[in-house]
């Protein structure tokens, strides 16, 4: 029988988690002493932007899901992962199939855009004001040579790897553009697709089950460290205590509950999250008896619960315990 050369298509299904950093931020803004409202409009700041990148990305998401893929194929919706010391890859959304492989970065801004070469930047100019970003460009480029690097490894023949620039705001006017890499606005992704769809297929189902395994191995997420000191603010100027999830009150456990004083919200075990945002905002958080006596736990046990469910890493034993995040 003649063999197909017909890809087999469908539609992906992606789903991007809430970025665990605006929790992380709005923690951290609860805990401020209520002098501090300017350190507390910064991080409302930050909290929009990463806020607007998610719901560019989440706005790209929803033209993936309606392009058709070839079967089969894989989708990293945010990629993290760390690969020395000082060097890490962070890919919006990254594409695995059998004929391609796409990573994308995405960009939700408003305002007319500029990207300036030598030195490279991203200029936008929105209500009169100017502002410069780092270039989404680099960005790109440094992820393209990251993967190669990953995959160099894996000893199997790659399809090809394309970025790609995404701007998700239909609010932008791109001024002076960047030839090194396609730029295409939300409509444009499912043309772009469809003709990569066309190239030969490279990989067969087990290769691409082993680079899938592969990236999922090394992958780690995203951690921020010593947050306030960064911001200027000491651990001793902060709020103890667990904070509620929805208001600025304190979660405590009463009858096996943990309830909040102020709003009276019942919390399914805040402690997890709580340990993962102090270990961000402070490396003094390391030491569990010091985080035991900041959020007046009783037992030892929550804190050994939320240890496990966030695979903490144990250093040493005894007084100079320390928890750490594997990354
Ligand atoms: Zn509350």
């Amino acid at each position: 029988m003649k063999k197909t050369t017909t890809q087999s298509l469908s539609y992906p299904t992606i789903n991007r988690p809430l970025p665990q950093e605006i929790d992380l931020l709005k923690d951290f803004q609860k805990r401020l002493p209520e002098f501090m409202t300017d350190k507390y409009q910064e991080l409302e700041n930050q909290i929009k932007r990463i806020d607007s990148g998610y719901h560019g990305e989440l706005k790209i998401d929803g033209h993936l899901s309606t392009t058709l893929l070839p079967d089969p194929h894989f989708i990293f919706p945010g990629y993290h992962a760390k690969l020395s010391s000082k060097r890490y890859v962070q890919i919006d959304t990254l594409i695995l199939t059998p004929s391609y492989i796409l990573h994308l970065e995405i960009k939700n801004i408003r305002g007319k855009i500029e990207l300036l070469q030598n030195p490279s930047r991203l200029k936008r100019t929105s209500n009169l004001i100017e502002e410069y970003f780092s270039c989404p460009i680099t960005q790109l480029k440094r992820n393209h040579y990251a993967l190669h690097l990953i995959f160099r490894k894996l000893s199997i023949e790659l399809p090809p790897i394309y970025p790609a620039l995404i701007f998700a705001n239909r609010n932008c006017e791109i001024l002076t553009s960047d030839t090194r890499v396609p730029i295409f606005f939300p409509l444009q992704i499912e043309d772009h697709i469809s003709k990569l769809n066309q190239l030969p297929r490279i990989l067969t189902k087990q290769q691409l089950t082993k680079i899938r395994q592969h990236l999922q191995k090394i992958e780690s997420p995203y951690y921020q460290f010593d947050l306030a000191e960064k911001n200027g603010v000491g651990i001793l100027q902060l709020k103890r205590g667990v904070i509620c999830g929805t208001c600025n009150g304190l979660v405590r456990l009463n009858n096996r509950k943990w309830s909040c004083v102020e709003c009276q919200r019942v919390e399914i075990n805040p402690i997890p999250r709580t340990l993962q945002n102090l270990l961000q905002l402070s490396d003094d958080f390391q030491k569990p008896a010091f985080i035991r006596e900041w959020l007046q736990l009783r037992s030892q046990k929550v804190l050994y619960r939320a240890r496990k469910e966030l695979k903490l890493e144990v250093h040493s034993h005894g007084k100079g315990m320390k928890y750490r995040f594997r990354t």
